[in-house]
């Protein structure tokens, strides 16, 4: 697939690969790695031999644990779980804060992020394994997911999320991996560490330096081997929402994860959407709402946000950059070598 840069200022990008030089003044970096939140999170810090960042990085590395356990929607005794299967008004205060910014970016992006979507990514097969064989849901079960859904059908309230509908369920998939992310960077600060980077499945937060420089992040391809161009990235995080990462394919017809509620099926103007911003769930929320938009209305959405960052890649192959990634990013030659 051939990209055209969409000069908004200039252009290009997808998920992010973090990239690290062989080792400079700083030394060669430590990195732990876990499976959490069904995918790899990995920390990485240069060390030097202090045994305190060593044990630093197993500290964050609990607290997704830890978050990974309350965000589940597929763990019994989580309180999404229990919320999901059986009802139970969910209290406790770190998830209701995350379902408070989830309600609020409801209403940012006029309903195109919406965490009670289950339906409809249950109807179109995206809820646990995907499909062998994958169909197009019919007009009607599109209509009828619809109707059950909205954030109309739970309320937040008194400290305490309940469900108005019996049916309703919530997913903090779109939000919960950039949210943990956020944490273990916390978690890291506090124990002193100074230059990091955490990357949970392509949701990264870099901060400090790394050999003099800003940590650097590729951008993926989203259709292709390799990275599309290259990003500095300091007290800075970068989520992504492309169609690369769960779909299926339909008569040449590409269907992705990213459900559109509006129109009851995945989104599909976009193919790939990078935001950055210091505040990771909010990178991740918009990186979620922009796809759902398509470009126009994404980069409206932008505008709300100042500290935010995008870089968004159309199905046509344009490729959009906010103003301020001028700075931030370099472009490979021909999405090839550096
Ligand atoms: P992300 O990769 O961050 O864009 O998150 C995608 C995940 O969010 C999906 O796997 C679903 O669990 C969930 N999701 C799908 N569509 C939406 C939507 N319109 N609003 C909020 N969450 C969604
Ligand atoms: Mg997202």
């Amino acid at each position: 697939m051939k990209f055209a840069v969409r000069l908004l200022n200039i252009a290009i990008i997808c998920a992010a690969i973090p990239l690290f030089a062989s080792a400079g003044p700083d030394g060669e970096l430590t990195k732990r790695t876990r499976y959490l939140m069904d995918t790899y999170c990995s920390v990485l810090a240069p060390v030097k031999g202090d045994q305190k960042i060593t044990a630093a990085l197993d500290l964050a590395l609990d607290r997704v644990e830890e978050l990974d356990k309350k965000f589940s929607a597929f763990r019994p005794g989580s309180p999404v779980y229990e919320f999901n299967k059986n009802g139970t008004p969910i209290t406790d205060p770190e998830t209701l804060g995350l379902v408070k910014r989830c309600l609020d970016m409801n209403q940012q992006s006029g309903g195109a992020f919406d965490i009670t979507v289950t339906p409809l990514v249950k109807l179109w097969g995206f809820y646990g394994e995907i499909p062998k064989v994958p169909m197009i849901p019919s007009k009607e079960a599109i209509a009828a997911a619809q109707k059950m859904i909205g954030p109309g059908s739970i309320e937040l309230k008194n400290g305490k999320l309940i469900k108005l509908r019996s049916s309703a369920e919530i997913d903090l998939g779109a939000g919960a991996k950039a949210y943990a992310v956020g944490e273990a960077m916390k978690s890291l600060k506090k124990s002193g560490v100074r230059s990091a980077m955490v990357d949970l499945g392509g949701d990264l937060y870099a901060i400090g330096l790394y050999n003099g420089k800003p940590w650097k992040a590729g951008i993926k391809n989203p259709r292709g081997e390799g990275a599309l161009g290259i990003l500095g990235m300091t007290e800075l995080s970068m989520s992504t929402s492309g169609d690369y990462e769960r779909y299926y394919e339909i008569e040449g017809k590409r269907y992705c994860h990213v459900i559109d509620p509006l129109k009851g099926a995945p989104a599909s103007e976009l193919i790939s959407v990078a935001v950055l911003t210091p505040d990771a769930t909010m990178a991740n929320l918009l990186s979620t709402s922009v796809f759902v938009l398509g470009r126009e209305k994404g980069l409206k959405l932008l505008k709300k946000y100042p500290g935010a960052e995008a870089i968004i890649i159309g199905a046509d192959g344009g490729i959009s950059l906010t103003d301020g990634l001028t700075k931030l990013f370099s472009l490979k030659e021909k999405g090839g070598k550096q």
